[in-house]
């Protein structure tokens, strides 16, 4: 069979598929505009293939006919407006859309009025076997600088909408690009810097091949997989032009063995075709709903982060801007006990000592929670020192006393040393110590509460022991954790869970060791410090 009916009928095929794509796209487009106007792109490659394939099919050097099959391809100019609706839908993006569309459209009715009744866009076409070519007309350029204007803003408006979003439509977004990018090269190599070096236009054609390829991957971006993987892309086309090659060796066969041989070897070509792009849609649907859920995950890290760090900034402002009050409120308080502000009765006494007991518990819940941010940043500042210990730690249980008193337990220091030295940050030491002696005072209902200092050959070691609650083993498991605490029903039991998180943190950086020992519920608890002593 003769090249040119071959090519003819290689578009006509194209035209085919484009239309039954527009029908799909329209019938399933519901009110989706988007839809309905990739549908009218489809349509509109269907009609430039269609008279492409009709200048090459019903070739006839001495009529006018192929003038006017080549000038009607001019009318797929349509397809550009119709695509940039499209994505003006599709980005949702729909600012003066009407007057853009307007316009769009106007350029292309005058554009193919001209081109179909003059000769200004197409001159003349003439047999250059195996292609046909033109003498293209005087104002062929501003119909190539309407395709580029329109190309132009349909890559604008992806390209804008591409950097503004992410995850699942990025994705979508850069196979569209690359679908138009297709386009675009090929439409201007083939129909503008071919033209411009060798004088005329033979591959015209190409482009539409071209634009059903762009039309058609963008449209089973929308319909079909959520959106498309250049594998999938490459497999299509690949198996695209099998099919188009073995349909010609079918075509062109004379014979009836030839033709049973290429019909078999087409049906085949269909079949293993199907399955292979089945099977790497599969494969590449698999790894995109992983890179989807990868990056979703990303994202979602990275607004946790964003927000943990907020939460701690809140958090830090939250808590100086209770503590300075709070240490008015105590300031006053202390004003009244030490009788500064004049004498005082019992009554009104103890009422001071009250309010400067919480407003004691609630700076230490407040530097505990301080504390714990900086720990976790890594912001702790440590200022060490040598001092003696036993001094430290007697002073702390006779701070403590009167919390003792209170609840009438019996608190009581025992050392056999004067001077046990060790380098500590003198602050954050005392902390660790005075959270255990409290932890023992607010455990105990009744009994005792004992601190003790020891020399362990080149340690020192702080027992600080009660006979109250007791932990059970569960607990034991996780009471140096943040926030983890027992369950109490007795609402003076009040806490954060934060103390012996910082304690063992803090201990930790003096190079030493915390733990704690219970027999069990209502059976006491002991805990341990053990810090190095370099000097003996
Ligand atoms: P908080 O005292 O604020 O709850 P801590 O981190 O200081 O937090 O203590 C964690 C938990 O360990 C406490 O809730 C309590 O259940 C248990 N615990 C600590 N010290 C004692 C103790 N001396 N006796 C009994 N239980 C204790």
């Amino acid at each position: 069979m003769d090249i040119l009916k071959l090519r003819g009928i290689s578009l006509f095929i194209v035209a085919f598929c484009s239309l039954v794509l527009a029908l799909v796209l329209w019938q399933r487009a519901e009110k989706d505009k988007a839809k309905i106007w990739l549908g009218f792109s489809a349509f509109f490659t269907a009609l430039y293939a269609f008279f492409c394939g009709g200048t090459y099919f019903f070739w006839n050097a001495d009529s006018m006919a192929s003038v006017y099959w080549y000038r009607t391809t001019w009318l797929g100019v349509f397809l550009l407006p119709s695509f940039i609706i499209f994505t003006y839908y599709f980005v949702q993006n729909l600012n003066y859309l009407k007057i853009k569309a307007f316009l769009l459209y106007l350029g292309a009715v005058i554009i193919s009025y001209f081109a179909l009744t003059t000769d200004f866009f197409v001159k003349f076409v003439y047999l250059k076997y195996p292609n046909i070519s033109t003498l293209v007309g005087k104002l062929d350029f501003l119909g190539r600088l309407y395709i580029f204007i329109c190309v132009a803003l349909v890559l604008i408006n992806l390209f804008k909408e591409y950097f503004k979003s992410s995850g699942f439509k990025k994705l979508q977004l850069q196979y569209f690009i690359l679908g138009v990018a297709i386009f675009f090269i090929t439409g201007i190599i083939t129909t503008a810097i071919v033209p411009l070096i060798i004088g005329e236009s033979p591959y015209y054609d190409i482009t539409a091949y071209a634009s059903f390829v762009w039309i058609g991957l963008t449209a089973t971006a929308i319909l079909k997989y959520h959106f498309l993987n250049i594998k999938i892309i490459a497999t299509q086309f690949l198996v695209f032009i099998i099919w188009v090659v073995a349909l010609i060796n079918f075509i062109t066969e004379e014979s009836f063995r030839g033709h049973l041989l290429t019909g078999g070897s087409l049906i085949f070509m269909v079949i293993a075709g199907i399955l292979l792009i089945k099977s790497v849609i599969k494969e590449v649907e698999q790894r995109e709903k992983l890179e989807i859920l990868t990056k979703d995950l990303q994202a979602a890290n990275e607004k946790l982060i964003k927000l943990d760090k907020l939460k701690s900034e809140f958090l830090s402002f939250a808590a100086h801007q209770v503590k300075s009050p709070m240490s008015v409120v105590k300031g006053y308080a202390t004003l009244i006990l030490d009788g500064t502000l004049g004498l005082a009765s019992k009554k009104i006494k103890d009422v001071a000592q009250k309010i400067k007991s919480a407003a004691n518990r609630m700076i230490g819940l407040v530097n505990n929670l301080l504390d714990s941010r900086r720990i976790e940043e890594g912001r702790m500042e440590y200022n060490f020192e040598e001092t003696n210990i036993v001094d430290i730690v007697k002073n702390l249980v006779e701070e403590l006393r009167p919390l003792a008193d209170e609840k009438k337990l019996e608190l009581s220091f025992t050392t056999k040393e004067k001077d046990l030295r060790a380098i500590i940050d003198i602050q954050k030491f005392s902390q660790v110590i005075q959270n255990l002696i409290d932890n023992a005072i607010k455990y105990t209902s009744q009994g005792w509460v004992k601190v003790s200092v020891t020399k362990e050959d080149g340690d020192i070691l702080i027992v600080v022991s009660d006979s109250g609650s007791g932990i059970s083993k569960d607990l034991m498991l996780k009471i140096f954790v943040q926030f983890e605490r027992g369950t109490f029903t007795d609402k003076t039991m009040s806490g954060t869970g934060l103390g012996l998180y910082i304690a063992k943190q803090i201990v930790l950086a003096h190079k030493g060791a915390i733990w704690a020992e219970s027999e069990g519920d209502e059976k006491g608890s002991k805990f341990f410090v053990k810090i190095p002593a370099p000097y003996k």
